[in-house]
Order: structure tokens, then C-alpha cells, then sequence
């Protein structure tokens, strides 16, 4: 017997590292029409690597100190800046004390209590609002950025302590896969995320982006793919972070990077690429086609 063309389909879509859970789903991937990307491990590798660790003027703390308090409090969060964090204090040989009292805000950052010493990390300008008095934050955060890193404020006891610098790199498949999304579709994917509007705006320029969404919280990336859906549009969401759930959720169709993805973003995506390679997200869309093609 010869199988029904959605299910050689999955088949098929499991060959190149995409796990469709179900029939409708592989059905539905094809009738997409817009494509919204996240940035940090979707359109980039998400393995970030701390290439600055800059305490500010007047801060008693050292860079090692620094560091080695970012990384306890990191310790616990899976989010790929974290693991950069908690991978540049072991690489330098670093005691990380254990935290307490961890708590994650998606899109934000981290908190804990690390040697007795309340610990916040995460995004400059949603941490420093009211600490940044004479502008040495936003300064600093402002110089790493224009280079396409992201900034990470380091605040402690309340005072901004010092930033970290975070590089990230574009997937090797990226730009292809926007030209290869854009040939589908007939219109350029848009890139949603939490990261600031200039690291943003340098790495989807390199990938061929031009629309770009920046500095969204984890409702505003979800806010953002249902305006595009009550306009008509089906929209296709890439993304791997807890942050990207929400927007998953919305989707016409959620896929989700597979191999760093958070737990969250497997399960409420509607398909996995399990291989992580990007480029695998356009051809299951040109398989849907063909099948649906096939389907009388
Ligand atoms: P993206 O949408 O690009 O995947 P996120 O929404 O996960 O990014 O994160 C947005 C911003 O929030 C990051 O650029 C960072 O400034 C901050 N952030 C979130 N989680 C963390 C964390 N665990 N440690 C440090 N910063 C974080
Ligand atoms: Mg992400």
C-alpha cells in the first residue's frame, strides 16, 4: 500500500531533522504566508561566547568578581546568554558560590541571591531604569552594541556593578534560509527579539533582514505575530526560548529549534527541527506543498 502524501511527507521532513507532529500540522506549514525569526539560537548559533567583561567606573568589583557573581546567579537559567556567562567563569578557573532564590523574567534576565549579595542580571536598559542616574550604563551598554553584541547589566545590592559583553554568531544557513523563506512566502521574514535594536538590526542586516522588532517582551513577540494574523496573514514562527512560547502559541504553525530549545518552546511548537540546521524549516514548507498538491 502507498502512504496518504501528508504522512510520506513527515516521512520525509524526519529525514531532513524536522519532527511534525502530526498531519494537520504538515498540512498547515504549507499554507504559510509571513515567517517571523527569533534572533538569539534561532537566526544565530545561540552559542554566545562573553568577549567583555567590564566593570563600571567606581565599582569596588574586580572583573573576576564580577564575572564569578553573573555566573552564580546564572548557573541555574538555560537561556543561551546564561551558559555563555557560567562557560567564561569556568574557563577562567572561577569559584561560582551556589545562589538562592533564583528567579528568571523571560526577555529580561535573572535574579539571585549569591553570598548573601542580591544578584540581578540581564537586560541594561529593563535593570538600570532608575540606577542609571549619570548615564554610565547606558554608555557602556551603547559601545558594545553598535559591534552587534549584546550588553548584559550586572547589577548588585541594587547598584549597577558592571556589563558583560556577548557575541553571538549568525548560523552558517541563515542568510540562505531567508532568501530561501523569502522565494516561499514572496516577502522577506521578519525578525522578532528581546535583544536591543542595534545588535539586532547588524546581524539581521547580514542575513538579509530589513524588518526588525527589538526589545520585545515575550506578549509583545506574541502581540506581534496576532497583528499580522488578524491582517490575514499565516504566520510561520521560528524560535527556541521560553520567551518565544507565547508567539508560538499564536502562530498559524510554531517550529521550534530543537537542540538548545527550551522545554517550553518544544512542546508548544508544532514541529521540531531536531538536526538544527535552519535551512531545514524552508524545505518542510516546499514538502507541505508538494503534498498538499498530491492531496485530492
Ligand atoms: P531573543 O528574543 O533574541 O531570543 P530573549 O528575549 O531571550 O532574546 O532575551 C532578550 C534580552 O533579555 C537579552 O538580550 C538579554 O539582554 C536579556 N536576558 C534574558 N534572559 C537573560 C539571562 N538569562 N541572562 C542575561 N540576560 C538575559
Ligand atoms: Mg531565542
Amino acid at each position: 500500500a502507498t502512504m496518504p502524501p501528508l504522512l510520506s511527507a513527515i516521512a520525509n521532513a524526519g529525514r531532513h531533522g524536522v519532527l511534525v507532529k502530526s498531519a494537520v500540522v504538515m498540512e498547515r506549514l504549507g499554507q504559510v504566508d509571513a515567517v517571523a525569526l527569533d534572533k538569539t539560537g534561532t537566526l544565530t548559533e545561540g552559542s554566545p561566547r562573553v568577549s567583555d567583561v567590564r566593570p563600571l567606573p567606581g565599582s569596588p568589583l574586580s572583573e573576576r568578581e564580577l564575572l564569578a557573581l553573573a555566573a552564580a546567579a546564572e548557573r541555574p537559567s538555560e537561556h543561551p546568554l546564561a551558559r555563555a556567562v557560567v562557560d567564561a567563569a569556568r574557563t577562567r578557573g572561577l569559584d561560582l558560590p551556589d545562589a538562592r532564590d533564583f528567579a528568571s523574567a523571560p526577555g529580561v534576565g535573572v535574579t539571585a541571591v549569591v553570598s548573601g549579595r542580591e544578584v540581578a542580571v540581564g537586560a541594561p536598559a529593563r535593570l538600570s531604569a532608575d540606577a542609571d542616574a549619570d548615564g554610565a550604563v547606558a554608555r557602556s551598554a551603547a559601545d558594545l552594541e553598535e559591534s552587534g553584541r549584546t550588553a548584559v547589566l550586572v547589577v548588585v545590592d541594587g547598584a549597577p556593578a558592571g556589563l558583560l559583553g556577548i557575541a553571538d554568531r549568525l548560523r552558517p544557513d541563515a542568510a540562505a534560509t531567508v532568501a530561501a523563506l523569502t522565494t516561499l512566502t514572496g516577502e522577506a521574514p521578519v525578525l522578532l527579539t528581546g535583544d536591543n535594536p542595534r545588535a539586532a538590526a547588524h546581524l539581521a542586516a547580514e542575513a538579509g533582514i530589513t524588518d526588525v522588532r527589538a526589545g520585545l517582551l515575550p506578549q509583545d513577540k506574541m502581540a506581534a505575530v496576532q497583528e499580522l494574523e488578524s491582517a490575514g496573514r499565516r504566520v510561520l514562527v521560528v524560535g527556541d526560548g521560553v520567551n518565544d512560547a507565547p508567539a508560538l502559541a499564536a502562530a498559524h504553525t510554531g517550529v521550534a529549534m530543537g537542540r538548545a530549545g527550551s522545554d517550553l518552546a518544544l512542546e508548544t511548537a508544532d514541529a521540531v527541527i531536531v538536526r538544527d540546521e535552519l535551512a531545514a524549516v524552508p524545505t518542510t514548507v516546499a514538502l507541505s506543498r508538494r503534498a498538499r498538491r498530491l492531496v485530492v
